[in-house]
């Protein structure tokens, strides 16, 4: 056991520049998420056992404590249910513009978050029909809500 020690600031402060932490999650048992995300595909897991569906995918079921589960691949059409703008943007994407961000309902009920992408951001409203597709940005895979309607 390593017994921590810290050292008692006295005087005045001020913040240092923000660090960022990196490091490495293991993506094992959810490979195929990450694998159908290059391919536009969008996968949950459903536990075979009593049927639960899990977005974002989940290697075990706590209903009934079983790893017994299988992929479904996600239906491409919802509808929004909520979105805000995001203007303080966490380290990694600061240095892109604001961007929009959505929770939508899928077809099957499951509800997944990704970026919403509009023809105009004026024109957006809750219940606005969204189209799942997924985009490279800055190296990553995301899932956008595409918002496919036309402004007045
Ligand atoms: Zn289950």
């Amino acid at each position: 056991m390593s017994v921590r020690k810290y050292v008692k600031i006295e005087g005045p402060t001020i913040d240092s520049i923000p660090l960022i932490y990196k490091h490495k999650i293991p993506i094992q048992k959810t490979l195929l998420f990450w694998e159908g995300l290059k391919e536009g595909k969008i996968y949950a897991t459903r536990c075979k056992k009593c049927g639960q569906v899990y977005f974002p995918p989940q290697a075990d079921c706590p209903n009934d404590m079983t790893s017994d589960m299988e992929w479904i691949e996600l239906p491409k059409n919802g509808v929004l249910e909520a979105f805000t703008k995001v203007y303080a943007r966490p380290q990694g994407f600061d240095d892109i513009e604001p961007y929009m961000i959505g929770i939508a309902t899928l077809t099957n009920g499951v509800r997944v978050m990704g970026w919403v992408e509009p023809p105009d951001e004026k024109c957006v409203k809750v219940g606005d029909e969204v189209e799942l597709i997924t985009k490279n940005i800055k190296g990553r895979y995301l899932i956008i809500l595409k918002v496919n309607k036309q402004c007045a």
